[in-house]
C-alpha cells in the first residue's frame, strides 16, 4: 500500500519493497534483547520484521525514489534464507499513484545493500535484466559506488553485481562528492557508519523538513545514537554521525522517515528521543 505524508509542497509515499525478517541480534549488535525487546517485536526464535519501504517523493521539479527495494530477482533459496513475507511491488505501486517507472528522474541510494539496491535492475518477462527506472539519473556517493566495485571482505556479502548492471557514470549514475542537492529541496550528505559512502537524505519544502537517515536509521527504535547495528562497518562513525544529524533533525522539528520498520512509517523526537508525534501504515 501506499501512504502520503506531506513535507510542504513535497509528497512522501513509502512503497512496497518487499519485507523479510532478519537476526534480532545482528540488527540490534551490543544492545541487550532485554532492552531492544522493549522497542522492536521479534519472533519466537528471535527474528525480526522489515519493510523495505522504497519511499517516493514527488516534487514540482521531478520524482525521486530513496532506495528501491529487495527487487524481484532473488531465487526460491534466497528468499528462504532472508525469509522473505512479502514480495517488492514497487511498479505496481507506482501504477496505482499513476505513475509508469519511466516517471521516476531520479533514484537516491543510501548505500550499496541489496535490500536497499535489489530494486535498482529487475528481470523482466523474458527473463532478461534491466534498469527498473529506465530515465532515471542514480545518485549514490562516489565512495559507496568504490566499495560496490571493489568490496572488503564483510560488504562484498551485501553488495551483489547484478543490482548494478547498466548503471554508467554520466549516462544514469551521478557520484557524488559528500553533499548535493539533487533537485531544489532534496539535499544528500555522506555519513559514512552503516557503509563508508553512506548517504543521508534532507527533504525541504514550504518550511517543513524531513529527513531519511537510511540505515543509521532502519526504525524509532534506534534513536540513541549508540544503538546501531552489528552489520555498520564503521559503528564510531554511525554513532558520530548520529548524534550530529538526530541532533539537527530534532533542532529543525524535522520528520525522520523509516525505510525498514513496518508500521511507523515516520516520526519526530524531543529531545531525549521519545517519540512525540507518529505517521504510520494504515
Ligand atoms: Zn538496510
Amino acid at each position: 500500500m501506499e501512504h502520503g505524508l506531506k513535507i510542504g509542497e513535497f509528497a512522501v509515499s513509502w512503497l512496497q519493497g518487499g519485507e523479510f525478517e532478519i537476526d534480532g541480534g545482528s540488527m540490534f549488535g551490543v544492545v541487550p534483547k532485554v532492552l531492544w525487546e522493549r522497542k522492536c517485536a521479534s519472533t519466537p526464535d528471535n527474528h525480526v520484521r522489515l519493510a523495505n519501504s522504497a519511499m517516493l517523493v514527488q516534487t514540482a521539479q521531478g520524482n525521486v525514489l530513496i532506495d528501491t527495494g529487495l527487487g524481484n530477482k532473488l531465487t526460491a533459496k534466497q528468499k528462504a534464507i532472508f525469509r522473505v513475507r512479502r514480495e517488492w511491488d514497487i511498479p505496481a505501486g507506482l501504477a496505482r499513484l499513476g505513475l509508469s517507472r519511466e516517471a521516476i528522474s531520479h533514484v537516491i541510494l543510501t548505500h550499496g545493500d541489496f535490500d536497499h539496491a535489489g530494486g535498482v535492475t529487475m528481470q523482466n518477462e523474458t527473463g532478461g535484466l534491466e534498469l527498473t527506472f529506465p530515465a532515471a539519473m542514480h545518485h549514490i556517493q562516489r565512495q559507496e559506488w568504490e566499495d560496490v566495485l571493489a568490496p572488503n571482505k564483510r560488504s562484498a556479502d551485501a553488495y551483489w553485481p547484478e543490482n548494478f548492471v547498466g548503471l554508467a557514470e554520466g549516462k544514469n549514475l551521478r557520484l557524488i562528492d559528500g553533499e548535493e542537492e539533487i533537485l531544489p529541496g532534496v539535499r544528500v550528505v555522506r555519513t559514512d557508519g552503516h557503509t563508508r559512502g553512506h548517504q543521508a537524505v534532507w527533504l525541504e519544502s514550504g518550511g517543513e523538513i524531513a529527513l531519511q537517515l537510511g540505515d543509521l536509521l532502519p526504525m524509532p527504535a534506534y534513536s540513541n545514537p549508540l544503538w546501531i547495528t552489528a552489520y555498520d562497518n564503521f559503528p564510531l562513525n554511525s554513532i558520530a554521525a548520529k548524534e550530529q544529524f538526530l541532533g539537527q533533525a530534532t533542532r529543525a522539528d524535522a520528520w525522520l522517515l523509516f525505510y525498514h520498520d513496518p508500521e511507523i512509517l515516520a516520526c519526530k523526537f524531543d529531545g531525549d528521543g521519545a517519540i512525540r508525534e507518529v505517521f504510520c501504515a494504515e
